[in-house]
């Protein structure tokens, strides 16, 4: 299984529109942030987790053309603003593109995108997608599907476990349910904002914390503010939990 970070920026992304900080002004290209998505694909089955505004860049550098699902974490506007962008991958296809999510997520899709759902026909004015409900485990093609509930501040939202990875995003806290659901993972692909504590999102201290008490192999942070220069930061993390980059490529170790 390989999974694709198109994104590891916060919700306005790095660098900050006007900003002249350091990291916003830096020549490294690992400080460009588009907003957090990443790709897996497996065994020829493509899934997209979250839609945000970067959705089209994000599949243009990555020659994406086919997509098997998309799965939303929530509905705050960085992870859908990009669903009017899932156009191209449904024209002329006769089926529509389903796009997972809890409920509330949906409801805020549906009313966001509603000429969407608008059943007049329509040509290439509108994504053909479909909402589907999160059940306790689905299967898109080749892979398994398994979604459980982290904390975004007041909010629960979703994360996705796929065989031995786990991504989680916008997360503040981890359930203990959600952390006994998660033992046993390969790869871990978390949230840590900046180092200040934020009422929303892990700081990178809290990722860490959690990677420690899970052990996966490998850990990934994204949906990172331009308070963390890269190189920075990853020279005083562990080796087996950087922060990640656009464009990084993570292959999940699947068996035993
Ligand atoms: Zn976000
Ligand atoms: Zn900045
Ligand atoms: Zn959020």
């Amino acid at each position: 299984m390989q999974l694709t970070i198109l994104g590891s920026g916060t919700s306005m992304g790095v660098p900050v529109i006007g900003c002249r900080c350091g990291v916003c002004t830096s020549g490294d290209p690992h400080n460009q942030r588009l907003r957090t998505a990443a790709l897996l694909q497996h065994q020829g089955t493509t899934i997209l987790i979250d839609a945000g505004p970067d959705l089209r860049v994000q599949m243009l550098r990555h020659s994406v053309t086919r997509l098997d699902a998309v799965l939303l974490t929530h509905a705050h506007t960085d992870h859908i603003g990009g669903i009017d962008d899932l156009r191209p991958f449904t024209m002329g296809r006769n089926h529509s593109l389903g796009v997972y999510g809890d409920p509330g997520t949906l409801r805020r899709v549906r009313h966001m995108f509603d000429y969407a759902f608008d059943p007049a026909p329509s040509m290439s004015t509108r994504p053909r997608i479909e909402t589907r409900e999160l059940t306790v485990l689905f299967t898109v093609g080749a892979i398994t599907v398994a979604p459980f509930r982290v904390l975004h501040g007041p909010h629960a939202i979703v994360g996705y476990r796929f065989g031995k990875l786990a991504y989680i995003t916008d997360a503040s806290a981890l359930p203990p349910d959600t952390m006994e659901q998660l033992q046993g993972l390969d790869t871990l692909v978390l949230n840590a904002l900046r180092h200040q504590p934020h009422p929303l999102h892990l700081t990178v201290a809290d990722a860490l914390t959690i990677v420690e008490q899970l052990r996966p192999r490998q850990a990934f942070f994204i949906h990172i503010t331009h308070d963390l220069d890269h190189a920075t930061v990853n020279a005083e993390l562990p080796a087996y939990a950087q922060l990640a980059f656009d464009g990084q490529v993570i292959q999940v170790r699947d068996g035993e």
